[in-house]
């Protein structure tokens, strides 16, 4: 089932493109290390959130869905890190049928 990457929403019906980047916390002996590729699924809430690239309330809405039990502002900061650096733009979920190149516009 697809799940939104941002909150674990099911059957997501929006997908961002980003570009392809990795994300590493370190705490202690504790390291999350998260590779995002360029498409992120997003509900209809996130989808929302990031039209209007509220970034704030897009990472405070994924720490209250997520249970990692990571503060906000961490998520912020994996998606300043991950997500917005590669200006992503909405495309159509029904374009994930074909494996064309991106297209550049
Ligand atoms: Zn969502």
């Amino acid at each position: 089932m697809v799940i939104c990457d941002f909150c674990n929403a099911p059957d997501p019906k929006h997908c961002w493109v980003s570009k392809p980047a990795q994300f590493k916390l370190q705490v202690g002996k504790q390291a999350l290390v998260l590779n995002s590729d360029e498409h992120w699924a997003a509900c209809d809430t996130c989808h929302v959130l990031i039209s209007n690239f509220d970034a704030i309330a897009l990472a405070q809405h994924s720490a209250s869905m997520l249970d990692t039990k990571l503060p906000w502002p961490v998520i912020y900061m994996m998606h300043q890190t991950v997500f917005w650096p590669g200006k992503p733009h909405w495309h159509s979920g029904s374009e994930h049928s074909q494996d064309d190149e991106p297209q550049v516009h």
